[in-house]
């Protein structure tokens, strides 16, 4: 759900009309919405209470007051490196509330991790049970771990955010998860509390997860009969948003049909781990048009942003809807809407239809996950600022990076 609607013709960000954000803020520029931020997490944290779990994947918005908010509403955090979990502790999550995946964790963040006390670590191979073991045992600590099981369960998403297929280089294959796990129950250093999957991003059905939750609850099943209790069962993130014309299942569907599956055992509590879902639809990517050219055949809407600053469009193939944030005199027509960097792949969507001219501003939608957070240099292009909306309150979360910001850790050579 959005907060992002018209007002007399003009798109508002909850109270705020966008022209004036960009007035204040300059563009290309996020803005979030703390309501639906809100909203979104509470669709979660509402059918899941404790000893369930909610851990938001940190990877999809990393900025310190997405992250506040959260933390403020007593959040899990699912984190993939040693600066996501720093970033985390410094919004003011809570280290035991963190669960730290990723497929190449370094010693030093091993250690971190356990001098911090975090949650858990899922584990994604036998070599990294190794490492972690051998790390817990120096520091005479004990490590809480999950296995990262591969499903291999097809989730019918783009091939680049697809990960719980065989083939992927993610998590263990569940041929050798039992031994995978004897191997933790022996070694030094380790307390099994969980299995653990994330078969991938932006799903719109709800199959593959029910197909990856039985497959995990009959590994959980054989592990018990080898003596290994498990306690949570953590079925990862990638409930998809819609973007176009998706339709996801609700949030709702998607928990109550996970939750029917785990009725017959309730000593058995469900972790999971949403990113897209809770901020996706929170954000907009605000960007002025510069000129429109025609080549004859296509008519290109230039604007502000690129692709470093939204990379979903080239590296996905993703489609955002892109509106005009004021009403505007002429008629849509066909476009394509395209940023300043110097690749062919800069766009941000193709063949649309809008009704734009210089001047105009356009929100791309469906911005706030994987947005800011892939954004880049490239071309030597500072990075947006990050705006967060709370009512008729517009708060400055992260300034536009200067020119000086550009070389802040370059030197010249004497
Ligand atoms: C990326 C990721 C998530 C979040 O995925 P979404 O599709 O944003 O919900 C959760 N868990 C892990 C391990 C991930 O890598």
């Amino acid at each position: 759900m959005s907060d992002f609607y018209l007002q007399n013709g003009v798109l508002h960000a909850e109270s705020l009309p966008l022209p004036e954000l960009a007035e204040q803020f300059g563009t290309p520029c996020f803005v979030y919405s703390r309501a639906v931020i809100e909203r979104n997490w509470r669709a979660f944290t509402a059918l899941l209470p404790e000893p369930h779990r909610v851990c938001f994947a940190v990877k999809a918005n990393s900025n310190l007051a997405v992250l506040q908010i959260l933390a403020r509403l007593g959040a899990g955090f699912d984190v993939v490196s040693g600066g996501e979990i720093a970033r985390v502790l410094k919004a003011g999550g809570k280290a035991d509330r963190i669960v730290f995946s990723g497929v190449a964790k370094s010693d030093a963040e091993i250690r971190e991790g356990l001098q911090l006390g975090i949650g858990q670590f899922n584990v994604e191979s036998i070599a990294e049970l190794e490492q972690i073991s051998r790390i817990a045992e120096a520091l005479d600590k004990t490590a809480r771990i999950s296995l990262r099981v591969n499903p291999d369960v097809d989730a019918k998403t783009h091939p680049y955010i697809a990960t719980g297929l065989e083939q992927n280089k993610f998590g263990i294959p569940m041929v050798d998860a039992l031994p995978a796990y004897q191997l933790a129950a022996r070694l030094p250093g380790l307390d099994i509390v969980g299995v653990d999957c994330h078969i991938g991003s932006q799903l719109t059905e709800l199959q593959p997860f029910m197909d990856a939750t039985d497959r995990m609850l009959a590994l959980v099943d054989t592990l018990a009969e080898h003596g290994i209790e498990i306690r949570h069962l953590d079925m990862g993130g990638g409930l998809g948003v819609r973007y176009g014309d998706e339709t996801p299942p609700p949030v709702g569907d998607y928990i109550q049909a996970l939750l029917k599956k785990l009725e017959s055992r309730p000593e058995l509590a469900l972790y999971l781990e949403p990113g897209r879902a809770i901020v996706a639809n929170a954000g907009i990517l605000l960007t002025r048009v510069q000129s429109l050219k025609s080549n004859g055949r296509k008519t290109f809407v230039m604007v502000d942003a690129g692709m470093n600053d939204l990379i979903r469009p080239s590296l996905y193939q993703a489609w955002h809807d892109i509106v005009n944030v004021t009403p505007s005199p002429q008629a849509p027509f066909d476009c394509d809407v395209v940023g300043p960097v110097c690749e062919t792949g800069d766009f941000l969507g193709q063949n649309r239809q809008i009704a734009a001219s210089a001047g105009d501003l356009l929100a791309v939608k469906s911005a706030g996950a994987y947005g800011f957070v892939m954004s880049s240099n490239y071309n030597s292009r500072p990075r947006p600022p990050e705006v967060l909306v709370d009512g008729d309150q517009a708060w400055l979360v992260r300034a536009r990076e200067t020119r000086d910001d550009l070389w802040r850790s370059e030197s010249l050579i004497p």
